[in-house]
């Protein structure tokens, strides 16, 4: 695998990489078809990276949707492993969207770190609170938050930061390679199929299976990205179909037909029941426990 031709293209184009050694990785691929930077441990200076984000005076998002039990069960720790791994250094806003912000819990946060809490109204089934994120982000993004955060990283609560999650992720869009897919052949990737969906790939289509728990990019990018995968939702709705993986199903379809200025590799969002791999050097968010029956009515 190794390096492609295009990558020194594509390290020049990009902003935020540090990126100085994709070929210090050779056992894994560091570069897509289109040229885009797949950053894995090693590849990148983080304090490269960290200098050139400092030099323009960013403000970076996260934004996160903790809906009925999930507060409770993941968002303290999701904050708190952030403010010791996401974007240190940086300018940060959290952006929690829940129904309680009351019941959002008291985090401490750094100097040039504040927290915002938006209300939103809860879902009945937990399908449609995940999918329902795609329309709230989009509403969101040409408010407040847009005119605030330059660029802007949308995540799961049933996580928690493990490493350094730095400005390295950086890029005009990003997409997340999900662990227990990306050793996959493509034929296999749990794309949705149903021709009639919005979001469906025909055999042979798809680069990827992206995560949903991780995307981010400029504001304008994700303006996009929001607006495609909401509307997508909606028709299918209208058709009475929902795609085999909600927004993850939409998300795979929009990066099909836009790709993303850059792809973090799973050690950016690791599920520890796969286990260790060689690959997998430093993880930088893990999953945490599922307890669906516990969360999900
Ligand atoms: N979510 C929530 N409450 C719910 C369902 C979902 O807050 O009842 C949010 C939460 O941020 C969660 C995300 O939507 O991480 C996606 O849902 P989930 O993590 O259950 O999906 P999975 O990762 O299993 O596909
Ligand atoms: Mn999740």
């Amino acid at each position: 695998m190794g390096v492609c031709p295009s990558a020194r293209m594509a390290l020049l184009r990009d902003n935020f990489t540090g990126l100085l050694h994709p070929w210090a990785r050779p056992e894994v691929l560091t570069c897509t078809s289109w040229g885009a930077p797949i950053i894995w441990d090693g590849t990148f200076d983080p304090a490269v990276a960290q200098r050139e984000a400092l030099q323009q005076n960013l403000t970076i998002a996260l934004t996160v949707f903790a809906v009925g039990r999930y507060l409770e069960k993941y968002l303290a720790r999701f904050l708190e492993t952030a403010e010791q791994h996401f974007m240190v250094g940086q300018r940060v806003v959290y952006y929690v969207f829940t129904e309680r912000p009351d019941a959002v819990p008291r985090v401490a946060l750094a100097p040039g770190r504040l927290l915002r809490v938006e209300r939103v109204a809860r879902e009945r089934r937990w399908q449609d609170v995940s999918m329902q994120r795609m329309h709230t982000l989009h509403e969101a993004l040409g408010g407040r938050l847009g005119r605030e955060a330059r660029f802007v990283f949308c995540m799961d609560v049933d996580q928690y930061f493990h490493g350094a999650f730095g400005p390295e992720a950086l890029a005009e869009s990003v997409a997340q390679l999900h662990s227990w897919h990306y050793r996959w052949p493509r034929w296999l990737l749990p794309y949705e199929r149903d021709a009639r969906s919005a979001a469906a790939l025909a055999p042979g289509e798809g680069d990827f299976y992206y995560h949903a728990a991780v995307f981010g990019g400029s504001v304008a990018a994700l303006r996009g990205l929001t607006a495609h995968c909401a509307q997508g939702q909606r028709r299918d709705r209208e058709l009475g179909l929902e795609a085999r993986w909600h927004d993850e199903s939409h998300l795979n379809k929009f990066f099909w037909l836009h790709k993303p200025a850059k792809v973090l590799s799973p050690e950016f969002c690791w599920s520890p029941d796969i286990g260790s791999r060689a690959e997998i050097r430093r993880p930088r968010l893990l999953w945490a426990p599922k307890e669906y029956a516990l969360l999900r009515d």
